[in-house]
């Protein structure tokens, strides 16, 4: 079916159905078909669609006033949100500042953190060290700190150099060492990198806590976390977690950063942060970097939408959602259910090489030899025709073809945090039917 239009663009030409509307895991289209929506979107929506406390919450909002300019007035909505996110959040991290989405968020952190550095004599340390591969949003400053390469090239030369280190990839590493050595080994990487670039002129280490749409769900070994948190300390160098995806219950905690006990200097949040219901971001931060730069003048950054009453009241509903509902425990729980489901079906298909995740940022890789994990040729274009195929049984997954340098097909698997145990199964017969027509 070809739904194109002549008018609305995208990336490319669209040729999906209408949407017609949502209910809890599931997303219906204009004939009425039925689809999982096994990626919750694009990982953001964590509680749900149509969510009756959230829908009331922002109608009674809508009767009241739906914008207000944060120059003009403060809200309660903001206010509340802001209060709820802190709350949630591990202890340190108490200042919150509002956007409209990921990308925004990741910038905004930067700006804050370069802010800190003028406002306390640390003008010279300007420079942002992030990943290979990472994916941090498309905007110009978050695409120059991206280390997903195919996205960057177009636009070279961008901003001025930014130095990237490699990411822990251990699925693909063929070494003797431990998975505690192997952490260690990847996070002094970082040392290395920060004496390159000249320990004065770092300003900050970017990183997402748990890879999404670059690598696919991959996890570091717990020491790479505790190292570069000490690394960065060491140093004085800013530590930005980018947890748009990762956060607000995905893995199974509020953050990422709590499996390993890290608290960064700046946390990124979007995605299911307003969890579909309004475009909404936040930057958390600690008040010792927050309180220098509004008495050196304040924070000379913002956005038109940011803190709208709206959207805010969205947010508070979502977070009260989760806290109400147990969703990030079920989150956890259920992750751990589904992992184990999608490791069974390794059994079945040779061609999976590799289940990975945290909570319900799940993924498995496809390979051609298990042993070396060499990836699938191009040419079979695996990562088109899964999704495709699942797509038409009705249920949606997300995928992509990169592991960082390499070439590789990751499949996201990651439902709405909500999901209960029979819809696992569910999902997983689906999945199993469209693995075994691909295999065909
Ligand atoms: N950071 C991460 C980790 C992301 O996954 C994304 C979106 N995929 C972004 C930033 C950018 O978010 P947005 O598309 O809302 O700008």
């Amino acid at each position: 079916m070809t739904n194109d239009t002549p008018y609305l663009f995208y990336q490319s030409r669209n040729p999906r159905p209408f949407l017609d509307h949502g209910e809890g895991i599931y997303l219906f289209d204009e004939s009425g078909k039925r689809y999982i929506d096994g990626s919750s979107g694009a990982m953001v929506s964590n509680i749900g669609h149509s969510n009756p406390r959230v829908l009331a919450k922002m109608k009674a909002q809508m009767d009241k006033a739906t914008f207000g300019y944060r120059l003009h007035f403060r809200t309660h909505p903001s206010e509340d949100l802001a209060a709820k996110t802190v709350a949630m959040c591990p202890k340190g991290l108490d200042r919150v500042f509002f956007v409209s989405g990921g990308s925004e968020a990741v910038e905004s952190a930067v700006k804050l953190a370069r802010q800190y550095a003028l406002a306390t004599g640390q003008g010279g340390r300007y420079k942002v060290i992030s990943r290979f591969p990472s994916y941090h949003g498309c905007t110009f400053g978050a695409l120059d700190l991206t280390g997903y390469e195919p996205l960057r090239a177009p636009f070279a030369p961008m901003m001025e150099g930014m130095p990237k280190i490699t990411a822990p990839t251990t699925y693909l590493d063929r070494d003797n060492l431990t998975e505690d050595e192997r952490g260690i080994r990847y996070a002094e990487l970082l040392r290395e990198r920060i004496e390159e670039a000249g320990p004065d002129t770092v300003l900050a280490f970017l990183m997402e806590p748990v890879g999404g749409a670059s690598t696919g769900a991959l996890v570091a070994p717990d020491s790479y976390y505790q190292r570069t948190r000490e690394i960065c300390d060491e140093y004085g160098v800013l530590l930005i977690y980018d947890e748009v995806m990762t956060g607000a219950g995905r893995t199974g905690t509020f953050l990422a950063a709590e499996h390993w006990g890290i608290t960064p200097d700046i946390v990124a949040l979007s995605k299911g942060f307003g969890a579909g219901y309004a475009p909404l971001g936040a930057i958390v931060a600690s008040s010792r970097l927050v309180e220098p730069v509004l008495d050196a003048g304040g924070f000379q950054h913002g956005f038109t939408y940011a803190g709208n009453p709206l959207a805010c009241a969205a947010g508070l509903a979502v977070l009260e959602e989760l806290e109400d509902q147990n969703i990030i425990e079920n989150a956890a729980l259920m992750g751990a259910l589904l992992k184990r489901r999608l490791e069974d079906l390794m059994a079945h298909f040779p061609f999976i090489g590799d289940v990975r995740g945290k909570g319900l940022l799940l993924a498995f890789e496809l390979v051609a030899d298990r042993g070396t994990m060499r990836p699938l040729a191009k040419e079979l274009n695996a990562y088109t025709r899964l999704v495709e195929i699942a797509y038409d049984l009705g249920l949606i997954i997300y995928s992509r073809r990169t592991r960082g340098g390499l070439e590789g097909d990751h499949f996201l698997i990651c439902p709405p945090l909500i999901i209960t145990e029979p819809q696992i199964d569910e999902l997983m017969e689906l999945l199993e039917a469209s693995l075994t027509r691909l295999a065909d």
